[in-house]
């Protein structure tokens, strides 16, 4: 089996984390993962709760590959699928293989997002839908930031987020909107 992203790089047995197996690239450091081993090492290694470093995600460098990839096994195109809005980076999956494609630091941004092991829910409608609402939410923002000032629009997020729970909300919506 080839890179799926250099082409001419061979993929070699890796290990992606204690008992996890991978084919990786040497050279881009990316990992073809077989889900089906993944799901026997979520088993055994059991869910416990990594906690995330809050300083690596900005530091994180991993590369998503933009373009379409093949599947390294079928060479059928593989699907991308955003891992949360606040990243760009996106998995790859063969369905018909039951593999997925990690670009290099992928690995690290899943851990670093407690996603490592919940790599099917990334793969999930759900999953997906909650992160097209964080990107719509994201470019409302950025279209109110060309009339309204980060101040305000920080004030406005507090207030709204306040408010969110309050079982007074209306009340108070109210009592606002009273000229
Ligand atoms: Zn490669
Ligand atoms: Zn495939």
């Amino acid at each position: 089996m080839q890179c799926p992203k250099c082409h001419t790089i061979h993929l070699k047995p890796t290990k992606l984390d204690d008992g996890l197996l991978s084919m990786g690239c040497s050279k881009c450091n990316g990992a073809f993962v077989s889900l089906l081993y993944y799901r026997d090492w979520v088993e055994r290694s059991g869910r416990s709760h990594e906690v995330p470093d809050v300083g690596l995600l900005k530091s994180l460098e991993s590369e998503d590959s933009t373009g379409a990839l093949n599947c390294p096994k079928c060479h059928k195109i593989m699907q991308k699928y955003r891992i949360s809005g606040c990243s760009s980076n996106r998995l790859d999956l063969c369905c018909t293989c039951d593999e997925a494609w990690l670009d290099g630091g992928e690995w690290e941004l899943l851990k670093a997002l407690e996603l490592s092991k919940e790599i099917p829910l990334v793969f999930s409608e759900r999953w997906q839908r909650q992160v097209r609402q964080q990107l719509s939410e994201e470019a409302r923002r950025k279209r109110f930031s060309q009339v309204l000032s980060e101040e305000d629009l920080q004030k406005a997020d507090d207030i709204r987020d306040w408010l969110k729970n309050h079982d007074k909300k209306h009340d108070i919506m109210f009592y606002i909107n009273h000229e």
